[in-house]
């Protein structure tokens, strides 16, 4: 199978094969038709499977067929500040030759410039809950357009002490959207949360 299978929009092919991805991994070959069909996903998957990818790839695709509406469409959870840049980087990659505007947001350094970007107008909003906290109780993050959520590395989440704080966050998400959770691991209390956030999910296991 390559990408060209996946009924994928040309500038997502074009970009990703300049990167010199050939053919899509495992884990992309099932979970991007799933996303491109509204599906909700549980993933069971580690770094290094190309899962960021799986998401990035069809969220890119589902949001350029829509208007922008100057506030983030999709909502990306993820435990620490590494893992949020280098999601960001994904997007940077596969959405070259979208329109799409993203945006990482974490803590240890200076809230200035994120906030900045989100008043500029986001489509994507990748967060550490710690800071996207802080910034919705200081009204510069607005998540109640939020259509299609991720929450990555569930299990590190819960290990790291933010499963509260994610909680509270998708109380803040419309109930009418697409969610994935990847998680490497799924112990009971992970796939016990995902119950309560996912409808009717596809299960992808790699
Ligand atoms: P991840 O599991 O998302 O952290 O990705 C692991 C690494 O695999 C990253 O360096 C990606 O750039 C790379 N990668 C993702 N998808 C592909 C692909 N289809 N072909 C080759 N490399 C890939």
């Amino acid at each position: 199978m390559n990408f060209t299978d996946l009924k994928l929009i040309q500038p997502i092919i074009n970009a990703v094969s300049e990167i010199g991805y050939h053919q899509p991994t495992p884990i992309q070959q099932q979970v991007i038709p799933l996303v491109l069909e509204k599906r909700d996903v549980l993933g069971c998957a580690q770094t290094g499977t190309g899962k960021t990818a799986a998401f990035a790839i069809p969220v890119l695709q589902l949001l350029s067929q829509q208007k922008t509406l100057g506030k983030p469409r999709a909502l990306i959870l993820t435990p620490t500040r590494e893992l949020a840049l280098q999601i960001e980087r994904n997007f940077s990659s596969y959405g070259k030759y979208l329109k799409l505007k993203h945006i990482a947001i974490f803590g240890g350094v200076p809230q200035g410039k994120q906030v900045a970007a989100l008043k500029s107008g986001i489509d994507i909003l990748i967060a550490t809950p710690g800071r996207l906290m802080d910034l919705m109780a200081q009204g510069f993050a607005d998540i109640s357009a939020v259509e299609l959520f991720i929450l990555d590395e569930a299990d590190h989440m819960l290990d790291m002490g933010f499963i509260r704080d994610v909680k509270k966050i998708i109380t803040k998400i419309p109930v009418k959207r697409q969610t994935l959770l990847f998680s490497a691991t799924m112990p009971a209390e992970i796939r016990a949360f995902a119950n309560t956030i996912l409808k009717q999910p596809a299960e992808v296991k790699v």
